[in-house]
């Protein structure tokens, strides 16, 4: 059986300030805050998800917030730039939006078959794109206040890792992962998945020469890729063990089960299932709305809540879409 790729499941990243990441990616960004939760290996910290209107996987971009957090590295060995899809219509309103309230944000540029490319910095400086694309299609658009649903980020676009050399990852990429190579340019090789839907693309860039990326805010911790279910799981499990990759146990992240392995150019990978999702343990119009923990928490709750810095969701976030 060959493994065909679904794409991208969630991107996970590092920040600082909880409020100031909250107030970024729900408020600015006006994407849905899916999730309130831990981080299940320290459940003092915040598990932040964000993404479209249902939390569809392949829209999925979550941060750890570490207030004492030291910024990061951007280099070889990382996820540099993690890229979001909105259609080509959109583009002056984001323009009109990140000036409005000081992003910093570079002059658009087409590359490949992209009619516009919007790079910009999240407040821990991660590296973020706005993609305009017409296959930029809905998958369950989320309106703010702010922001009309026919503007709202679709999904995740793309990620491109930063890399000394390029050929086993798309070794790796093809043979367990279920991506195609579709083009070549300069020194970015971009594989995509099938169907072309969210999160489908990513883009090996070789950067010999570049420093080594150290983990830290404005890093991107990992990047997890789709299996429908646990059956798929297991099978891109053993096929990555037999091709030698040492892959963690399995474990259960509530919304997902998951696996990680290291990719040969450093990048933490992993493969994570689209059950049972976020809805799981709060209803859908009620996403994010409170803190959730795993059951195995709940009995220390009030210590954990104690400990958790206070935040309160951006004063553009309404309720259901309309
Ligand atoms: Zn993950």
């Amino acid at each position: 059986m060959t493994l065909v790729s679904k794409g991208i499941h969630h991107v996970t990243a590092i920040a600082s300030d909880p409020q100031k990441n909250l107030d970024f990616y729900a408020g600015v960004l006006g994407l849905r805050f899916v999730k309130r939760t831990v981080n299940f290996d320290d459940p003092t910290t915040y598990h932040f998800y964000f993404g479209d209107g249902a939390g569809n996987p392949g829209s999925i971009l979550t941060f750890f917030p570490w207030p004492a957090s030291r910024r990061g590295r951007q280099g070889d060995g990382q996820v540099g730039v993690t890229s979001f899809a909105i259609l080509p219509g959109s583009v002056g309103f984001w323009i009109e939006r990140f000036i409005k309230h000081n992003v910093d944000f570079e002059h658009p540029k087409t590359r490949f078959d992209e009619e516009r490319v919007i790079a910009f910095r999240d407040p821990d400086g991660l590296l973020v794109e706005l993609v305009a694309h017409p296959g930029a299609d809905a998958g369950a658009t989320w309106s703010t206040l702010a922001i009309p649903a026919e503007h709202s980020i679709r999904g995740l676009y793309s990620v491109t890792l930063w890399q000394k050399s390029s050929d086993l990852t798309g070794k790796l990429l093809i043979e367990s992962l279920g991506f195609e190579p579709v083009l070549e340019q300069a020194s970015t090789f971009r594989y995509a998945a099938k169907g072309r839907g969210l999160g489908s693309v990513v883009d090996l860039r070789c950067v010999p020469g570049l420093w080594p990326g150290v983990l830290g805010a404005g890093t991107v911790h990992h990047v997890a890729f789709r299996a429908s279910d646990d059956a798929e799981q297991l099978e891109s499990r053993n096929n990555l063990v037999a091709r030698g990759f040492n892959v963690s146990p399995l474990m259960n992240r509530d919304y997902f089960r998951s696996i990680y392995f290291r990719e040969p150019g450093g990048v933490l990978f992993e493969i994570a299932t689209d059950s049972p999702g976020f809805a799981i343990d709060e209803p859908i119009d009620k996403l994010g709305q409170s803190l959730k923990l795993p059951e195995w928490l709940e009995p220390r709750r009030f210590e954990i809540d104690a400990l958790l810095p206070n935040i309160r969701l951006p004063m553009e976030i309404p309720g259901p879409n309309a």
